[in-house]
């Protein structure tokens, strides 16, 4: 007997899934469907920021990886070892473009199709839960609706723009936008713009403006960066107030400003989840999880991609990985009392160290412990993440805080169980 599975979205978690699912054809019948008429998701750069079906992308068009292609890639399918170990965003497009070919993914994807709700039901047979899954292809209104034994989603988590409520925003005349819609600096020649955000894209982006800007001020709340930056960028605390042409920092300096780039981060979205599948979502945490990935209530509905600050795709695979093991009878799950209490002490965890509730799903160094966890769960042998490449990963890291600026002019090796600089 096979088992229908859906997996929704063909960005990299999607193609982690795809390609361990197509290892089981006689048990899988799968299908994946993607909203947008091409393979990558993120990776699938729109210069166009302003077409009435949403943007899907946030890539900027001089985009370079924040992590060496040689800890990036796949497990048992690297990047290619020539040029710079940060590369530009076509580069990895390409890369999946090429994952697709090689494991003879394309048959399974139905592309310009959105998926607009997921609902469980009750087989009357067996009283097992299915999934009716409803789609629509893109352009057209009519609905179809299949049923599966299984849900993959895998929608991505960087489209759905977090906008913080700020005092005066409405007054401001300058220009406002997200990150997600920011492309290129040439409209920020000469301005004194605002970088509101520090995390990786707000940084990156900032040092891109930088370059062309009269002045950037990077404004957040956290500690200060140890990195030296270029004259004309410094960091100021968070803002106050937005006025008509200058905006009030909280600690009471005020500076004109041309323009603003939220770099705020994104929000989940899961609008088409029935409130059956039992899923919620607070304070961008999504509830109830197993291991961060599978529903507790119903775990023939999974999640990949939702833990942040990890290297994605190896961190896709691994969860993909287990869960197919999972779903082909080779690997069990806890009891659910033991899978609550699971996700309850990793919770308690984060709040005693510091953590928001919004850093739920932040991984940084656990993603390392993650693996491990998982591959033990499932017994697997093995790893996705070798030592050697963990210690680049966090080596790296390393390089990017003391000097933003350079960190990606320098490439590595990985020989063996090092890595060392490339000539
Ligand atoms: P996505 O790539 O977002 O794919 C989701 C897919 O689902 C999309 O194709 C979308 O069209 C489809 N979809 C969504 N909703 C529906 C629906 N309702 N119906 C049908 N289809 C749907 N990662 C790195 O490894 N290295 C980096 O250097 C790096 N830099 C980054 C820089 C930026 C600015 C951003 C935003 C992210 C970066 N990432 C980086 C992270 C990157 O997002 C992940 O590597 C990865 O591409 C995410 O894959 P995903 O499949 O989870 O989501």
């Amino acid at each position: 007997m096979t088992m229908k599975v859906c997996v929704i979205g063909a960005g990299a978690a999607g193609l982690a899934v795809a390609r361990h699912l197509a290892s089981n054809p006689e048990l899988f019948d799968f299908v994946v469907w993607e909203k947008s008429d091409t393979i990558g998701g993120q990776w699938n750069y729109t210069e166009d920021v302003s077409s009435k079906d949403g943007v899907h992308s946030s890539l900027y068009s001089n985009m370079t990886t924040n992590i060496p292609k040689e800890v990036m890639g796949f497990p048992g399918y690297p990047f290619h070892t020539e040029g710079s170990s940060f590369i530009h965003h076509t580069e990895v497009q390409n890369y999946l473009i090429n994952f697709v070919d090689h494991f003879s993914l394309k048959k399974y994807i139905n592309f310009g199709y959105k998926v607009c709700e997921v609902k469980p039901i009750k087989d009357e047979l067996s009283d097992a839960v299915k999934w009716n899954v409803s789609v629509m292809k893109i352009g057209c209104k009519t609905v179809e609706t299949d049923q599966y034994d299984n849900v993959i989603i895998c929608n991505g988590r960087y489209t759905n723009p977090y906008i913080p409520d700020i005092l005066g925003m409405e007054t401001f005349k300058g220009d406002i936008i997200h990150s997600h819609y920011y492309r290129k600096n040439v409209s920020y020649v000469d301005k004194n713009v605002v970088c509101l955000g520090r995390g990786p894209s707000g940084l990156d982006i900032s040092l891109e403006i930088g370059q062309v800007a009269k002045k950037v001020f990077i404004s957040h709340n956290k500690s200060n960066l140890e990195s030296p930056l270029p004259d004309n960028i410094c960091q100021i605390t968070g803002i106050t107030r937005m006025n008509e042409n200058s905006i009030t920092f909280n600690d009471g300096q005020t500076f004109q400003v041309d323009s603003v780039v939220l770099c705020t981060g994104y929000m989940f979205d899961f609008a088409f989840l029935h409130k059956d599948c039992k899923i919620k979502i607070q304070e961008n945490r999504v509830t109830p999880l197993f291991k961060h990935f599978i529903n507790i209530e119903h775990p023939s509905l999974a999640f990949l991609g939702v833990p942040f600050t990890v290297c994605p795709f190896p961190f896709y695979d691994t969860q993909a990985k287990y869960y197919i093991k999972y779903l082909e009878g080779k690997a069990d799950l806890p009891s659910k009392e033991e899978m609550y209490a699971d996700e309850a002490k990793d919770f308690s965890v984060r709040l005693e160290s510091g953590l928001p509730v919004r850093h739920a799903h932040f991984m940084s160094t656990r993603q390392w412990g993650y693996h491990d966890d998982i591959y033990q769960l499932g017994s697997m042998s093995g790893t996705a993440v070798s030592k050697v490449l963990r210690l680049l990963y966090d080596y790296i890291h390393q390089t990017r805080v003391k000097d933003l600026a350079n960190y990606k002019k320098l490439s590595y090796v990985v020989e063996g169980d090092t890595f060392k600089l490339k000539n």
